[in-house]
């Protein structure tokens, strides 16, 4: 019984953190593709001109932006704030937390899809 709860609490987790690592590869390969744009194109179409920085440039500084600003989003959480399911006290938490205990009754809740649920 209590082992049936546990695994199903860490599924969430497992689906977030993999997620977590896909998207971080993916905003690397992005912010490294547009580097490496902006740097071909500087160091080519350039010759000289500033026609090569003039686009190159703000390539090299989005490959370097975007994937900050991308991972920036991947690790915000939200905030909830809802009442206690158990006795009505404001809760306040984030939804990478699984499972809290409130302060107010001490009965365990579990997170789920930013909503509070009693744990039994
Ligand atoms: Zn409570």
């Amino acid at each position: 019984m209590e082992a049936k709860k546990t695994a199903e609490t860490e599924d969430p987790k497992a689906r977030r953190s993999f997620d977590s690592a896909y998207g971080f590869s993916f905003s690397i390969a992005i912010g490294l593709a547009l580097f490496i744009t902006g740097l071909v194109i500087s160091l080519t179409i350039g010759e000289g001109t500033n026609t090569g920085l003039i686009f190159g440039i703000p390539l090299l500084l989005a490959g370097l932006i975007v994937p900050i600003f991308m991972m920036r989003g991947l690790f915000k959480t939200n905030e909830i704030k809802a009442p206690c399911p158990g006795c009505g006290a404001s809760i306040k938490t984030s939804d990478a937390t699984l499972q809290l205990k409130c302060s107010s009754c001490q009965r365990v809740i579990n997170v789920r899809d930013e909503k509070l649920v009693l744990a039994d």
